[in-house]
Formats: structure tokens, C-alpha cells, sequence
């Protein structure tokens, strides 16, 4: 596998049928042609994803996303608002866009991803790309092109690399066929979403496999966690046992430590959504067998880290 910087090769090895995973503000996606179903396979067989887990078509503009999918009038609003950045729409799919890609589905979901080189790659290639999340099926997602290279480098072709991503978790997913239901809580924060669409219903973490990204277990950051109510909640158990074998994801303004991760000193949601997944990777690199964390307070990003935790943890 190649980690590359040259977009004209990533371009050529999509239009090829390659893998080529991709930086995107959310989290790096493993990219194949959406309209291959040939590349599309090698997807899910690079990732280990079961083929019921649907995948993210990603576009570089509204009009593009009219080649794939029938765009109503929220879709439209919600992508003139939020787009680029960390949305994904869930539409009725148009003919070309393959069964496996929507996992038999009539919806397809659509995002248009905020960075910059992958915009880039998207309007040169002229492709539509499906691109679910560079990581084998039920780990951690990566945020920087070395993870991806350490968990998938030997199934795929190529990693674009563009750097850390600055939202650091996975697309807020929004089902827009009936009635508005956030199908997964993710880097776009429920406030924002209900200022255009008013009150949602959020469907959260289940087995039912109609949303396989809400799979109760998953995220397994290789390690047991422990997660606590909240920061003080975590503080007075520690006070009360012998921690040395314990990592600690916290989001504190005080808490430092050689066995601390501070998700954000100045307890801000945005910055410990982005620090999320690397603190989980730190901290089990650090031999760690257990980690212990804590739940945030249930507004703006900290509903979607939350979820991650609850599901790390399973
Ligand atoms: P990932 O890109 O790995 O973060 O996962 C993409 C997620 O998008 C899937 O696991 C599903 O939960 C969701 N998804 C994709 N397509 C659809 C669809 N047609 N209907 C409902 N959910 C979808
Ligand atoms: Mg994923």
C-alpha cells in the first residue's frame, strides 16, 4: 500500500477500480467508485464489513448528489445549510447507484465531505464515492492516514493523506423519507439539525441491522472500559482503588497524570470530539488493559461522543 499526497493518483487509481482511502473532516474513509460494484465488493471485503452495513455515497456538490439519489425539499435545505461538512442524508437512491452499496435498500445515503483534497479528488474523477469509514468493521475509526495505514494498510491500494481530521467522529446521519429520524448522532451536533428541522427523533444505539452503524457493539478500542456517570463520578472511584493498571479518558480542567488523557482542559465538546478516537488509541497503545472514561454532558457533540462511548464500551 502507498501513502500518497498526489491527487491525479488517487484519481487514477479510483478510475481504475482501486481502494483508495481518503481524508475527510470527519474521520478517513476507504473510497471505491460508487457505480462499481466490482470496487464496491472489495470494499467490504477489505473492511470485513458484513454486506447488510450500507455504505456513504460522497459528492462533491448538490447537483452531483442528483446523479445518485432524489433530493426533496429538506434534503435541499439541510445540504445548502450543513454541506460541505459532517451530514449524511438518507434519500430515495437512483437506478445507477448499486444494490450492494445501499445493502438492498430504495435509500441511499449521501454526504458532501468538508476537506479539501477530497473535493478535489471527487470533481476530477467525476466519481461518486462510496466510502464507509477506514477501519476493519467494528474497530476504532482512524483520523490520521497512519491509522488507517496500521489497520488496513495490507487490503487496500492507496491512502491520500491530508492530515489529522478536524471534527475527528463519524457523520450525523439523517434519515429524510418520512418523517426527519436521526439514525446515527455524529459530528454535526442535534441543536443544528433541529434549528431547520425542528424536534427529532433520535434513533440510537440497537441491533436492528435497517441501521448497522448503530450497532450496539462497536468502536472496540482493544481494551475493557469503564464508564462512569460523570467526571466525579470516575474521581471518587479512583480515590478508592489501586489504579496503576487504568487509563484515564477524562474531560477536566484539572486532571493531569501520566495515565490521563484530557479529551479537553478547557471542557470544550468540539475539541474533545476531535480528540476522541486518538485518546482511545493512545491510551491502549500505552499497554493499558483498562480504561476508564465518563459520559459528557448530553448537549452539542457531547451526545454523539456519548454514543461512541456507551458503545465502546459494550
Ligand atoms: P460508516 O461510513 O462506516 O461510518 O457507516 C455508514 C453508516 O451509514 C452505515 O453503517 C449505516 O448506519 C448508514 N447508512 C448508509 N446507508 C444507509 C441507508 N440507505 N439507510 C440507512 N442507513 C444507512
Ligand atoms: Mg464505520
Amino acid at each position: 500500500m502507498a501513502l500518497i499526497t498526489d491527487i491525479d493518483k488517487a484519481v487514477q487509481l479510483l478510475l481504475e477500480g482501486a481502494l483508495v482511502a481518503l481524508p475527510t473532516e470527519t474521520v478517513y474513509g476507504l473510497g471505491a467508485n460508487a457505480l462499481d460494484t466490482k470496487a464496491v465488493a472489495k470494499v467490504f471485503k477489505a473492511k470485513n464489513r458484513p454486506s447488510f452495513d450500507p455504505l456513504i455515497v460522497h459528492v462533491a456538490s448538490i447537483d452531483q448528489a442528483r446523479e445518485v439519489a432524489d433530493l426533496n425539499d429538506a434534503a435541499i435545505a439541510l445540504l445548502e445549510r450543513f454541506s460541505p461538512g459532517p451530514l449524511t442524508i438518507v434519500v430515495p437512491k437512483k437506478d445507477v447507484v448499486p444494490d450492494l452499496v445501499t445493502s438492498g435498500h430504495p435509500t441511499v445515503a449521501v454526504r458532501i465531505p468538508d476537506h479539501p483534497m477530497t473535493l478535489e479528488v471527487i470533481r476530477r474523477s467525476g466519481l461518486s464515492i462510496a466510502a464507509p469509514s477506514a477501519n476493519p468493521f467494528g474497530f476504532t475509526s482512524p483520523t490520521t492516514a497512519a491509522h488507517v495505514q496500521e489497520q488496513l494498510g495490507e487490503n487496500i491500494d492507496a491512502v491520500l493523506d491530508g492530515g489529522p481530521c478536524g471534527v475527528g467522529l463519524e457523520s450525523t446521519i439523517v434519515d429524510l423519507c418520512g418523517k426527519p429520524k436521526v439514525l446515527r448522532l455524529g459530528g454535526l451536533a442535534l441543536e443544528e439539525l433541529e434549528s431547520v428541522l425542528g424536534a427529532l427523533e433520535v434513533q440510537t444505539s440497537s441491533s436492528n441491522p435497517k441501521a448497522p452503524g448503530m450497532l450496539s457493539s462497536h468502536y472496540n478500542p482493544g481494551a475493557k472500559i469503564r464508564l462512569f456517570d460523570d467526571f466525579d463520578d470516575l474521581r471518587r472511584n479512583i480515590d478508592n482503588v489501586d489504579n496503576s493498571n487504568v487509563g484515564l479518558l477524562v474531560m477536566s480542567s484539572e486532571m493531569v497524570g501520566d495515565n490521563v488523557f484530557n479529551l479537553s482542559p478547557i471542557l470544550n465538546d468540539v475539541e474533545a470530539a476531535s480528540r476522541l478516537f486518538i485518546g482511545l488509541r493512545e491510551l491502549r497503545a500505552s499497554g493499558f488493559k483498562e480504561i476508564w472514561t465518563h459520559y459528557l454532558p448530553e448537549e452539542g457533540l457531547g451526545r454523539a461522543i456519548n454514543d461512541r462511548l456507551k458503545r465502546a464500551a459494550n
